[in-house]
């Protein structure tokens, strides 16, 4: 008898999302996400499965985001012919995401392989290429929220998890010659009061809880929407003091309409200035659309479009996005992506962040080793596609749009799921997320054995429903510990920046070229040992 459950993702991180299930004669995946962030841990993106696509009969996906659902195309490149079950508002998402993420994949091979003939080196292939992501969508399955899919030995039941739009808790009901079992899979849990979406739910009482852990350890307050905008307000005021622009890093999709939202009700209601207000993502402007679309199953929709205002442009050529940067006063730039490691909001803050009367506004989570992290920790000097930029533009964030529930949200959520009856599995966190998440449910009086902190790779026999689930012979892609540390591309980035910065500062060429000597020896001395 086999019911076995593999972490192929997610695990002591908050990327990579995918979980590879096998019974006897069934073998599935709930999600199938990108790995982001640093470059050991984005390496696993080229390398292969560890399982064999072909053989896998179906796929379950909690929600559109990058994290859960970016490498279904490499999936179906590799031989993935399966259906693909999720709501309509993931599917919808997807059919602009999935092909967006195609081009982002093909147009990094591109550079990347540029640099490769110059330096002699052998050519790559982009993970996935646009065929591949339309040839996922084909696959897709709309199912509705809270009614049960047959799928044979498993039964399967999708939750609003008030996150995105079209996200998901699944509940599964799994037939495994024994006694079977009942999963709940949380996906990505939003908090309280979120825009668009109704509080998540979900059923109580199953055997496995796997659940998120993004916000362990860290709390925020859940502001209702009057404050939320308040807020945005006074940084927009604050920003527009300086005579300067506010670039936003965005995440396409949820984000960016939560500030459209917030936006156009603040100029309303005159609580900001009429100044211009671009959207620069040709992606985040149809994801717009998508909402516009389900504005029937959407709260705050105000019966139709809340995204319209005179003050919105939205600006989808390359030249209109160029035509952006002469705007010299006040304006405020909407532009994916949400951690600065991709897309158009490059261009803008190439352009902005050495200006001291510009600002950036961060309102979103940055992991570890992006951009968007080095910029929210007060980095002086950063690089941009091969270019040093001094940081000199106000830096500022504020973390009231979170999709995610914080620390409280997640214990509340998981508190309304007991009693689970066999183990609960935390994923989807930093390793201090996970530790947090840990102790405060050991604190509540789950006994510890029954909590599991899967590191990444680790493949769990859970045939007997009696016993633990047993760790079974695990073979690792990479070193656990290295899931989530900035790595030494990263260590090479801030040294050679650091470098530039002494050469560049120094008074003479004589004391250079002293400088370039001692290092020189350094390095010499380190060949030799
Ligand atoms: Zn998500």
């Amino acid at each position: 008898m086999t019911f076995q459950m593999k972490f192929c993702g997610a695990a002591g991180t908050v990327t990579g999302s995918c979980y590879w299930i096998r019974l006897d004669d069934c073998q599935f995946l709930v999600d199938c996400g990108m790995f982001q962030g640093a470059k050991t841990i984005k390496e696993l993106n080229y390398n292969k499965f560890p399982f064999d696509p072909a053989q896998i009969d179906f796929m379950l996906l909690t929600h559109a985001h990058t994290d859960h659902a970016g490498l279904i195309p490499k999936l179906v490149k590799h031989g993935f012919s399966g259906p693909i079950y999720t709501t309509s508002g993931t599917r919808d998402l997807l059919t602009y995401m999935l092909p967006d993420s195609a081009h982002i994949q093909e147009m990094e091979v591109d550079r990347l392989n540029r640099r490769n003939r110059q330096r002699g080196r052998a050519e790559v292939e982009p993970i996935y290429t646009g065929e591949d992501a339309d040839a996922s969508l084909e696959l897709i399955h709309p199912v509705e929220y809270e009614s049960w899919l047959d799928l044979g030995v498993v039964k399967a039941r999708f939750w609003n998890a008030g996150h995105i739009l079209g996200a998901a808790s699944i509940e599964l009901e799994v037939q495994d010659g024994g006694e079977g079992a009942r999963m709940l899979f949380s996906g990505d849990i939003g908090p309280d009061h979120k825009a668009f979406h109704p509080d998540p739910e979900a059923p109580s009482g199953v055997d496995y809880l796997i659940t998120e852990t993004t916000y362990g350890g860290r709390f925020r307050k859940d502001l209702p929407m009057e404050e939320r905008q308040e807020l945005l307000a006074k940084e927009i005021n604050d920003a527009m003091h300086q005579g300067g622009a506010l670039v936003i890093p965005a995440f396409a999709v949820e984000r960016t309409q939560e500030l459209l939202l917030d936006i156009a009700a603040l100029l309303r209601s005159g609580a900001i200035p009429h100044v211009p207000v671009f959207l620069d993502s040709p992606l985040a402007i149809k994801v717009t659309s998508v909402f516009t679309a389900h504005a029937h199953s959407l709260e705050d929709m105000d019966g139709g479009n809340p995204f319209a205002h005179s003050s919105f442009h939205f600006t989808e050529t390359t030249e209109e996005s160029k035509a952006i940067a002469r705007f010299s006063g006040n304006v405020i730039i909407i532009a994916a992506s949400g951690m600065c490691d991709a897309g158009r909001i490059r261009h803008h803050l190439k352009n902005h962040l050495w200006r001291p009367q510009s600002t950036l506004l961060l309102v979103g989570y940055q992991a570890e080793g992006t951009l968007g992290r080095l910029l929210e920790q007060g980095a002086k000097r950063i690089k941009i596609q091969g270019e040093d930029v001094e940081v000199r533009a106000r830096i500022r964030t504020i973390d009231t749009y979170s999709g995610h529930a914080d620390h409280d949200g997640l214990m509340e959520w998981i508190d309304e799921r007991l009693p689970v009856r066999r183990s609960i599995f935390l994923s989807h966190g930093s390793s201090a997320s996970l530790q947090a998440m840990y102790e405060a449910l050991v604190d509540k009086g789950i006994p510890a054995e029954q909590i599991i902190v899967p590191k990444l790779d680790d493949d769990f026999d859970l045939s007997d429903g009696k016993a633990l689930p047993q760790l079974t012979r695990v073979i690792r892609r990479i070193d656990p510990e290295c899931v989530e540390k900035p790595d030494w591309h990263n260590d090479l980035a801030s040294l050679t920046l650091d470098l530039r910065k002494q050469l560049e500062g120094a008074h003479s060429d004589k004391q250079r070229a002293k400088l370039l000597a001692r290092l020189r020896t350094l390095l010499d001395q380190f060949n030799e040992s």
